[in-house]
């Protein structure tokens, strides 16, 4: 075939296929429209998977009567003027193609009329061209109804997901653009039934109780930097605790200036928020909004605007992720124990269902009387790893707590102001280590180490080359390991902290570690080992303690940053309120 100029319909169709992928897509740019038309109440509905109808009505500003043909052509826009104008988009759309995109594949009739005018417009297309235009009476705003969507692209409709799936994806649509706009009423209904409804007040709150449940609301932090410098940014929105999570990173949702954006980096940001609270493979949900100068972000990087480029992505990332964490620790709270219709010991055996189970109140009241009782306990503190010497006291994160006992050689009983407390001596005390490994390493220590009689391991080919590529990291963290045959390496040092320990033990739960989940970098690889060092050398569940060695867990517990997990996100201790066993025993009112 010679070279040729492809006709104008061909043209629009391939042009429209970068928009207009799927009915979703279409749904999203109605909604955009309406959006920046400066809505209220917007209704949307959508017959069967959205080929065979999609209707959005708003009651925003409406087209002007004579530019309302113009709105369906090509690169015609009221919201951009300039290229500079580029750089300060505060719209969600600009490109000008939408209308002419959807237009070109499927039967479209929209009226408006702008509040200025007296009469309203009716005009209907189809394919792109218009086939009816006329002057009706009209309340303002914009009512848009597209039909028989790419009745014109067969090629396309092969391509479709089912009905199924993007009925979801169109419920999901419309509630990120409720919750990036909770001043806007959204109406969803599907085959003529509601499905959604949300929004109205201008509070996330009220949106996010509607989206994602009062029960998970319940268990959500508020997260908002509005007082603090990030350099003009803000982050703010809802963030789960702890003991809520999902097994991928889906409901993390993320809102730069009002548009939803999907971005690796900055789903990273919240997700490391979390690090050592969640257990790997875990992950948190979020609904987080960052406002910032629209001329540090660049939406102009993708047609359907989903991507977008920082100036500083560092900058965003770090505002974020410290956004989330200060949420994090600022609410961390002891899970305390409330027990459904059994007695507590059939609940919660299984500590990720301890969302239900808990309630997360943390009573950080006066301690009063247990105070007083408390620092005479604590004369003679025998903990075994001494507080570093003359280094400030850390806060207190945990109330006081006074030593009962210790049960099935692996749990500490321990009295607080606000009831009992059940700790796990094992959890608790990689909790302690953990800390302490990382609070010497941030300052660039070198990790004591412990210098050991040389001892041989001998390693599977596979296991040798991930022993070798984690030299330098195991180096970094005390451990003086030399290659020393095929396959064969001398330990020479280990970490002070496993001066107790089996190094050979040690060295093949590190490699078994590095190859599970197989987290590529040398912050993963440093991470997983810093973990199994902590785990190695915490104290065992079965283990027999001495009241010193309790205490000093316990002292040394209530001044950790995150007292409540395990570096592994599992739960260090549980808490049981006074006014829980007054219940349990049947005693209050009584
Ligand atoms: P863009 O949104 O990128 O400007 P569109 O093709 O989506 O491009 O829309 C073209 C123009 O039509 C918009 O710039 C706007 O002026 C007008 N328009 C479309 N939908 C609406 C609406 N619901 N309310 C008010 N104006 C609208
Ligand atoms: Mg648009």
């Amino acid at each position: 075939m010679p070279i040729h100029k492809l006709a104008e319909d061909v043209v629009a169709q391939i042009a429209a296929g970068e928009v207009v992928e799927r009915p979703s897509s279409v749904v999203k740019e109605l909604l955009e429209n309406a959006i920046d038309g400066g809505a209220e109440t917007i209704h949307i509905g959508v017959w069967g998977d959205g080929r065979r109808k999609i209707q959005i009505m708003d009651d925003g500003c409406g087209i002007p009567a004579e530019d309302i043909e113009l709105a369906f052509m090509r690169h015609a826009t009221s919201k951009l003027d300039t290229a500079e104008d580029l750089y300060r988009i505060l719209t969600l759309g600009f490109r000008g193609e939408a209308l002419a995109s959807i237009a070109s594949v499927s039967h479209v009739q929209m009226s408006t009329r702008c509040a200025e005018e007296s009469v309203g417009t009716t005009i209907r297309l189809e394919g792109g061209t218009i086939v009816n235009r006329k002057s009706v009476g009209l309340p303002a705003g914009t009512t848009i109804t597209v039909e028989q969507l790419f009745f014109n692209t067969p090629a396309r409709l092969k391509f479709l997901k089912s009905e199924m799936t993007e009925k979801r994806q169109i419920a999901n649509l419309i509630s990120r653009y409720a919750m990036a706009y909770p001043q806007i009423r959204f109406v969803l209904e599907q085959d003529q039934r509601e499905v959604l409804r949300a929004g109205g007040s201008g509070d996330l709150a009220d949106v996010l109780v509607n989206v994602i449940g009062l029960d998970t609301f319940k268990n959500m932090l508020e997260v908002d930097t509005r007082s603090e410098d990030y350099q003009g940014i803000r982050v703010y929105g809802y963030t789960s605790t702890p003991n809520l999570h999902r097994a991928d990173r889906s409901k993390i949702t993320l809102f730069v200036n009002g548009r939803w954006i999907q971005d690796t980096g900055l789903t990273h940001a919240v997700v490391q928020a979390y690090h050592t609270l969640l257990m790997t493979g875990r992950y948190p949900i979020a609904i987080l909004r960052i406002d910032m100068p629209p001329e540090l972000v660049d939406v102009n990087v993708h047609p359907t605007k989903a991507e977008v480029r920082f100036q500083s992505h560092e900058q965003v990332f770090s505002a974020v992720q410290r956004a989330v964490r200060r949420s994090l620790i600022e609410h961390a709270r002891v899970p305390s124990f409330r027990t459904g219709r059994g007695s507590f010991t059939d609940a919660g055996r299984d500590w990720r269902d301890t969302s239900r189970q808990m309630d997360m109140e943390l009573d950080l009241r006066d301690p009063g009387q247990h105070a007083v009782r408390q620092s005479e306990d604590a004369t003679g503190d025998g903990s075994e790893i001494p507080e570093g010497l003359g280094a400030p006291a850390r806060p207190r994160t945990l109330p006081m707590l006074r030593l009962v006992g210790q049960i099935a050689a692996s749990y500490i009983i321990a009295e607080g102001p606000a009831g009992l407390y059940l700790i796990d001596q094992h959890a608790a005390h990689e909790r302690i280590l953990y800390e302490q490994f990382m609070a010497d390493y941030a300052q660039q220590q070198t990790v004591a180490q412990y210098a050991l009689e040389a001892q041989t391991v001998h390693l599977s080919a596979p296991e040798a080359r991930l022993l070798e590529a984690s030299l330098d990291a195991l180096a970094r963290l005390g451990f003086g390991i030399e290659p020393f045959g095929p396959n064969l390496f001398v330990v020479r040092s280990v970490p002070g902290m496993l001066a107790d320990g089996d190094p050979v033990e040690v060295i093949t739960s590190i490699i078994q570690d590095l190859e599970a989940g197989n987290t590529p970098g040398q912050q993963a690889i440093e991470d997983k080992i810093i973990l199994r060092v902590c785990k190695t050398a915490a104290v065992k569940a079965g283990q027999i303690l001495s009241v010193e060695q309790m205490q000093g867990l316990i002292r040394q517990l209530e001044r950790c940053d995150s007292p409540l997990t395990c570096p592994h996100g599992r739960p260090t201790l549980i808490h049981i309120s006074s006014d829980q066993l007054a219940r349990e025993f049947g005693r209050l009112g009584v």
